[in-house]
């Protein structure tokens, strides 16, 4: 194990992950350094908090390697080009980020260290994770949803709470800086281009979601529809004997590595797909029964019963289940209208399967954009469209490719960014919708031009249907 005693350690970064990385480390007699590029108000009172410990804190500087490091543990947001990771490498300075430092951590006061199943994925991790969490509840394990959501790997590691297992989601920042995690079994939902600035290219992020697989020991979970996910199982370093478990909605090719099908059947096993299978829940104990919800049900069923998790405790948990705020929440029906909140649907891929759910649909769309391109999603989904609401910043792409791909739609631009422009937003979507139609608020854009955040946005869409209703 990491000798820690007496090591001159640097953590990167204050805030979430650098704070409690820094107190752990100084806690475990390390030398700790903590530098960070801003000086402003917050990062001078952590600092100062910091400081009381006897820990260094050097602001406005996060790009000069402290004489004498050891290791830098960062904050998963930092960039690998920043100048202080080239100096690192210059230097034969290890890197870790704060996900790393919790594995390594684990099982340090004798404990039993708790194994991690983990998730990531383009979208619908959290969900995944939630769900899973739950199953394993169900089963009478003690678990909790950590990592990048929920409980912080650091407090599940050391804290007081004890666990038999852990359900973990990973960002692919995360994933980037844990170069020794092993998890037990782990899944990427589904691959589609985010965050490319930040891993420089799509074969980068890729190469960072599939760092997941590497040294699992029971199963590799991969999405049989997405063949990403399944070629980074492909190239994964795993322990003798682990399984590829591929989940699918349709029928899966007989090439592919082992197949949980449907929600219905658990069949594990490369040889043995038919003999094997096991019903573990119906569809209808998801919700919502979106096509790409029952996905990652079944990844979640697929990494529980991983863990040797009964048929019946899926079922369970499953039903035990409800979604997070903002996604794909059906908020009211008003004049025979369904009107859902998808405010969580921040790029096109999660808009994608927020509208393969729902025929005929009114979309709100709009926001801002973080370089996306509109072409796939608007021709992927112009039949199922009866007209187009656009808010935000960023709209005229989303026009352009309505344009382009649906002239028949109708479309009505907002050219409004203000907050207000919620209430109107809905106001003609309600104009255009008809009976039996969904309104669906499904931005596939950020939403921080018009809302402090997602949430905020969607509780705006919330409160501006309940308005309607009101008035009818
Ligand atoms: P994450 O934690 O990866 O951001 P969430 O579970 O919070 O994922 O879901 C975010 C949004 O992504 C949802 O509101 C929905 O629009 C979409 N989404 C969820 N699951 C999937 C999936 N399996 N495939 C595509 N989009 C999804």
């Amino acid at each position: 194990p990491f000798a820690f005693q007496g090591k001159h350690i640097t953590v990167a970064g204050l805030g979430v992950s650098g704070v409690p990385a820094a107190k752990v480390l100084h806690g475990l007699g390390a030398i700790v350094t903590v530098v960070n590029d801003g000086a402003d108000g917050r990062a001078r009172a952590q600092a100062a908090e910091l400081e009381a410990l006897g820990i260094t804190v050097r602001l406005g500087d996060g790009d000069t390697l402290p004489e004498g490091s050891e290791l830098i543990v960062t904050a998963p947001g930092w960039k690998p080009d920043k100048p202080l990771f080239a100096a690192a490498e210059r230097a034969g300075v290890p890197v870790w980020g704060d996900v790393e430092l919790a594995w390594r951590l684990r099982g340090r006061d004798g404990r039993e260290a708790a194994p991690w199943l983990a998730v990531t994925g383009t979208n619908g991790k959290t969900t995944t994770v939630q769900m899973l969490a739950s199953i394993l509840k169900a089963a009478g394990l003690r678990t909790a949803a950590v990592g990048n959501i929920g409980v912080s790997l650091l407090d599940a590691v050391l804290g007081e709470e004890r666990y038999d297992v852990l359900a973990v989601e990973l960002s692919s920042y995360q994933l980037h800086w844990a170069p020794s995690l092993r998890a037990h079994s782990a899944a990427v939902l589904n691959l589609a281009p985010d965050h490319l600035d930040w891993h420089g290219s799509m074969e980068a992020y890729a190469a960072d979601k599939g760092r997941i697989y590497e040294g699992n020991r029971i199963a590799c979970v991969y999405n049989a529809a997405d063949k990403a996910t399944e070629d980074l199982v492909r190239e994964a370093d795993v322990e003798e004997g682990c399984r590829a478990v591929g989940f699918t909605l349709g029928t899966p090719a007989p090439s592919q590595l082992g197949v949980v099908e449907g929600i219905l059947v658990d069949r594990a096993f490369v040889d043995d797909r038919q003999k094997n299978a096991q019903e573990l829940a119906e569809v209808a104990d998801v919700t919502p029964p979106a096509p790409h919800n029952i996905a990652n049900a079944l990844a979640a069923a697929a990494l529980a019963r991983a863990y040797g998790v009964p048929a019946k405790a899926v079922r369970d948990g499953l039903r035990a289940f409800t979604p997070d705020a903002h996604r794909i929440a059906h908020v009211a029906d008003v004049d025979g209208v369904a009107y859902v909140d998808d405010s969580k649907a921040t790029n096109t891929h999660a808009a994608e399967a927020s509208l393969a759910a729902y025929e005929p649909i009114v979309w709100i769309a709009g926001g801002l954009a973080k370089g996306a391109v509109f072409d796939e999603l608007v021709a992927k989904s112009a039949q199922r469209l009866r007209g187009a609401v656009l808010i935000g910043a960023d709209r005229a792409l989303i026009r352009e490719a309505l344009a382009r791909h649906a002239p028949e739609v109708p479309v009505v631009d907002l050219d409004r960014t203000d907050t207000g422009a919620m209430l109107q937003a809905v106001q003609e979507a309600r104009r255009l919708a008809q009976p039996g139609d969904t309104v669906l608020l499904a931005p596939a854009c950020a939403s921080m031009d018009m809302f402090t955040n997602y949430n905020k946005r969607g509780d705006a869409f919330a409160e501006a249907v309940r308005e309607l209703g009101a008035g009818t």
